[in-house]
């Protein structure tokens, strides 16, 4: 079996941007990475060739959004008008790839955390895995998002089969909308969460064309022009994540997504044992794969132990428990949510992004909580201390989220009790360190 790791550098030029204009464009480097199978396989045809993987490189641009464009409708459903778009000449250049080559384009996500986005060309068919977007940190003044640059699939919409989602995260999915109305409105795969992820996020497009939305199961088998693909189930923070295998005739390129393995002091579960064992005999041609923290040793703390530990914390809590965690780790939110129910608790939320994923869990029947349960924030102090927990947005000690909100007395639904216990239940993201301290403090 041969294995390959891809990973393209991208190298970012900074431009001058001016901090209040709608649309500011990041020149940046990107690679293409040619994969010729008859270099990889030298039993296939043309033997003497002796080339590595060749690199090529292309100039890309990235898409920024403000608030100006947000939502409004310009000519040809475009967000923004055609005079601003970045004209890209070298990209005229890129010729279809060859006979037996497949192309693999990386549109983000490579060396980054955020806007993912990988096509894949073979033939006279293209697919794409995910869309996602980055929010806009101290390096994009005057810009709420960024999305991947698809010029290139711009020029051939004709050729794209499926926008396929690995799972319902906004660095893989808060692209899709502008990115589909870009490329000629492919169909979209995934699976049910992950697709009702994208519904609640194509709401707030209502000028943009609707989804040709398709979920598949784990392991449903689709065909994308003259290309099969098959997915698996992978374990991550949000339910129904799954990898994906494109079969081509030299191999299997396969593409995990955000994945975790779920195990225990280094032994994997009997259950991931069984979803990988498609792999036992497969003949993978490409991996390709990447990992947050791949720096740091040993395992990540199961998430078992994590949701076991919360348990005990809100049994053991007397007063008023507040707990604080990422909107996007609905795995754990459900936990939170069942826990404090099974123990005779009111749960209440606060936090725009918190509330739509506890929705949107709900209506895919992730879990069912009793009626009243769950209560609105305005109600919480009507309630005895020991009876009340209430999930928030704010671990990383953002500027508005609801905890920091709490903290400063500048939340109008919710303030802090004397004998509340918090519970931050994030690690801290590398960078987010002096607001966490600021918040505590
Ligand atoms: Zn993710």
């Amino acid at each position: 079996m041969l294995r390959i790791t891809m990973q393209a550098g991208i190298k970012t030029m900074k431009k001058n941007r001016l901090p209040f204009s709608a649309i500011s464009i990041d020149e940046k480097k990107q690679e293409t990475i040619y994969l010729d199978s008859k270099n990889i396989f030298p039993d296939v045809g043309r033997q003497n060739t002796k080339r590595p993987i060749s690199k090529k490189h292309t100039k890309s641009s990235t898409y920024q959004y403000s608030k100006k464009n947000y939502g409004q409708s310009r000519g040809n459903n475009r967000p923004f008008p055609n005079k601003n778009r970045y004209k890209n000449i070298n990209e005229n250049k890129i010729s279809p790839p060859e006979e037996g080559v497949i192309r693999i384009i990386p549109l983000g996500g490579v060396e980054e955390i955020g806007k993912n986005m990988t096509a894949i060309e073979i033939g006279n068919d293209i697919i794409i895995i995910d869309a996602g977007m980055h929010f806009s940190n101290e390096d994009t003044p005057g810009v709420d998002y960024v999305i991947p640059n698809t010029t290139y699939l711009e020029k051939h919409k004709e050729k794209i089969r499926a926008l396929i989602i690995t799972h319902g995260h906004l660095d893989h999915i808060g692209g899709v909308p502008l990115v589909l109305s870009r490329i000629g409105n492919p169909p979209v795969y995934s699976r049910n969460l992950s697709i009702l992820m994208m519904r609640k996020r194509q709401a707030e497009f209502p000028q943009l064309p609707t989804m040709k939305e398709n979920i598949v199961k784990k392991d449903s088998v689709i065909t994308c022009g003259k290309i099969k693909v098959k997915f698996f189930g992978v374990t991550h923070t949000i339910p129904d994540s799954m990898g994906i295998i494109i079969e081509t005739k030299n191999g299997w390129i396969v593409t995990p997504g955000d994945y975790k393995l779920d195990q225990i002091d280094g032994i994997v579960s009997k259950e991931e044992e069984k979803e990988y064992s498609i792999f036992d005999r497969a003949k993978v041609l490409l991996l390709m794969t990447d990992s947050t923290n791949i720096e740091n040793e040993g395992f990540s703390l199961p998430e078992i132990k994590v949701h076991q530990g919360l348990e005990n914390l809100i049994k053991k809590i007397q007063g008023r428990i507040i707990i604080a965690a990422f909107a996007s780790h609905i795995t754990r939110l459900a936990h939170i949510v069942k826990a404090a129910e099974a123990l005779g608790k009111k749960i209440a939320i606060d936090g725009r992004s918190m509330k739509t994923n506890i929705e949107v869990a709900i209506e895919a029947k992730l879990f069912t909580p009793k009626k009243g349960t769950i209560i609105p924030i305005e109600e919480a102090n009507n309630y005895p201390p020991n009876k009340m927990v209430i999930l928030m947005t704010g671990a990383q000690g953002e500027e508005f989220a609801a905890l920091n909100r709490a903290a400063n007395k500048s939340n109008a639904k919710f303030s802090l009790n004397k004998g509340d216990t918090i519970i931050l239940s994030a690690s801290i993201i590398p960078g987010n360190e002096l607001q966490v301290q600021k918040m505590k403090d």
